[in-house]
């Protein structure tokens, strides 16, 4: 059984301040929640923020949006897998579609901050998905399947289950266009074969695969209910502490 997995997506938002607004409002939200699992990604400012309020965070985890593959050294403005292990940071969000078209990470980027964030002990949220164009030209098995095996390239086996990956069609990132169930459904178990050709079945049955796109209160029940959906990478519904914690409710009764 995959364990649900929501993560906050928070972006380019949020300060200081209105991150600590958040979590108080965020944070009682959350006490009867058990069984799905919480990520919430700040901006790296706030990181230390919910560091902060780890007491009180119980089963919420911390995540990070981006972070450099080298460990140390001149990198003007980057961030690395060991500072954000220092701030308890558990997760880290790698390929997500606005790094790749409008910072320039490529494929190979990605794989490299890959096996640097799993060599540090941190969890990879390793976006992938097609554009509107692909998928128009029937391109989405193609697309998935070049991002699945080169951003994995490498990575050993043994460290396939410590990767969550994040469907994101990127016409369905705030757009407020959503994939159908239907459509996530099959791109999901798609990911899954790909997942288990890379490494065997009962592996890739392991690996938790979260749906991206414009996924608000609305529509989030009937995407979890689907076999292959587990969790939601969230971003502008997440801002709002009430809808996220509305998602993380949905995910919970998309269980029963
Ligand atoms: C995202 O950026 O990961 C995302 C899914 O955004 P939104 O929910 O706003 O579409």
């Amino acid at each position: 059984m995959r364990k649900k997995i929501l993560a906050a997506n928070w972006k380019m938002n949020l300060a200081q301040t209105e991150a600590e607004s958040y979590l108080e409002s965020f944070l009682p939200e959350m006490r009867a929640v058990n069984d799905v699992e919480v990520v919430i990604i700040p901006p790296f400012t706030a990181i230390a923020t919910l560091t902060a309020f780890s007491e009180k965070l119980q089963s919420v985890r911390i995540g990070a949006q981006n972070m450099h593959w080298e460990k140390s050294g001149a990198y003007t403005g980057e961030i690395s897998a060991t500072m954000l292990r220092a701030l308890y940071v558990k997760y880290v969000i790698l390929g997500h579609s606005e790094r790749r078209t409008l910072f320039g990470e490529t494929d190979e980027i990605v794989n490299r901050k890959i096996k640097a964030a799993l060599d540090a002990g941190l969890r990879p949220i390793f976006c992938i998905g097609e554009t509107l164009r692909e998928r128009d030209a029937g391109q989405v098995e193609q697309v998935l399947e070049r991002q699945i095996r080169a951003g994995l390239n490498g990575v050993g086996k043994k460290d396939f289950t410590e990767v969550i990956v994040a469907y994101e069609p990127v016409w369905a990132i705030g757009t407020g266009r959503t994939a159908t169930p239907e459509q996530a459904e099959e791109a999901h178990l798609f990911v899954r074969s790909i997942l288990a050709k890379l490494a065997d079945q009962p592996t890739a049955d392991r690996i938790r695969i979260q749906y991206g796109g414009s996924v608000k209160p609305e529509n989030a029940e009937e995407l979890m209910r689907q076999k292959n959906i587990d969790g939601a990478l969230v971003g502008g519904a997440s801002l709002d502490p009430r809808s996220f914690a509305e998602i993380i409710r949905s995910a919970e009764a998309a269980l029963v």
